[in-house]
């Protein structure tokens, strides 16, 4: 089977002919099952969200797959296997909410808690750019590890805690916090339950991340479908809308994490086959990448910014060097005023 991505087809030109890529404003663009253009026109297929939308009942969703960005963030670190896991799916969290938002500049996932793993930071700034770290104790992760096996459930991973999701669009804006208590098994289900609970939109998040190929690169997956009502309304009835609501659920949760990560697998096919009978809408996509936003400019401000008696701790033969979280880079300051030496 072929399919292409084509405009919606009215009843007019129902027979599918005249399928294009070129879409109207707003409008997207729809699957129809149609044998004149491959998919595969769709030149990126990783690091990339995917928005899209099921009609008619007004369900936003988008799809978010990475390669080569979680690749280089997590091998950045030299993180254990279910640290780098846990990373990488809060790494695909973060782009799957970010790109449900309007802002201007970062947007911070972060968790905090008692586990193993006691902190996961990971941001996407408006432009694409992500980054992220994790702070963990080995020894309580190696007894985890030992009872859990290789993939430790959220509670046993990262224990108690609280999950927060933070938008500072810079000076002289107001920050915007959401912040909401560690509740599930995976981090999906702890963000669906902050959805509940914060912003009381119904939402459901399926995350993957996987190692795939010769190499065992790292990949991630996710899809989030949420319930937006529609200006205007619904243009059904309300127990299609709960019908269509349930239905996209169980579709959506027959995705396999196999899949959600499949290099083979374009997300457009992979829309088309998790909803192609309800309709789907697939809208520009936004690209990903792997990028700090540290510098020696940066570090230097900080530092000058730090009590005197602090910085002298450490100073070691003269130099002071800085490693940034994120991604592992060395900085290296001299003297009083903290030239730069050099980053490693
Ligand atoms: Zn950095």
């Amino acid at each position: 089977m072929r399919v292409v991505a084509t405009e919606r087809p009215s009843p007019s030109h129902a027979s599918g002919v005249g399928p294009s890529l070129s879409r109207n404003a707003g409008e997207g663009l729809y699957f129809a099952e149609c044998p004149i253009l491959p998919i595969e026109s769709d030149p990126r297929s990783d690091d990339l969200v995917q928005p899209f939308q099921i009609d008619p009942f007004a369900l936003r969703g988008r799809l978010v797959r990475l390669g080569p960005t979680v690749d280089r963030i997590l091998s950045q670190h030299d993180y254990p296997e279910p640290v780098a896991a846990i990373l990488g799916e809060a790494i695909v969290l973060a782009v799957l909410l970010a790109g449900a938002l309007k802002y201007d500049g970062i947007f911070t996932l972060q968790t905090k808690s008692d586990g193993p793993v006691r902190l996961i930071v990971a941001d996407v700034s408006t432009e694409g750019a992500v980054r992220g770290y994790a702070q963990y104790d080995r020894d309580r992760l190696d007894q985890v590890s030992a009872q859990a096996g290789s993939s430790p459930s959220v509670p046993e991973l990262i224990g108690s805690g609280y999950i927060a999701f933070t938008v500072d669009q810079g000076e002289h804006t107001e920050r915007y916090q959401g912040i909401v208590e560690l509740i599930g098994a995976t981090l999906a289900e702890c963000a669906q339950h902050y959805f509940r609970q914060s912003e009381q939109i119904q939402a459901g998040i399926k995350l993957s991340v996987a190692r795939s190929g010769d190499n065992g690169a790292w990949r991630g997956g996710g899809l989030m479908l949420q319930r937006v009502p529609p200006e205007g309304g619904y243009t059904v009835i309300a127990d299609d809308v709960e019908d269509g609501w349930r239905r996209a659920m169980v579709l959506m949760s027959s995705a396999t994490p196999a899949e959600l990560v499949d290099p083979e697998l374009s997300p457009h096919r992979l829309l088309f086959r998790l909803f192609h009978d309800e309709g789907v809408r697939v809208y520009p996509t936004h690209p990903i990448e792997a990028r700090c936003r540290c510098s020696s400019e940066r570090i230097g401000r900080i530092l000058r910014s730090f009590p005197a008696d602090d910085i002298e701790e450490l100073r070691k033969d003269k130099v002071i060097s800085v490693t940034c979280e994120f991604c592992n880079t060395r900085y290296e300051f001299a003297g009083e005023d903290f030239a730069p030496l050099a980053s490693a």
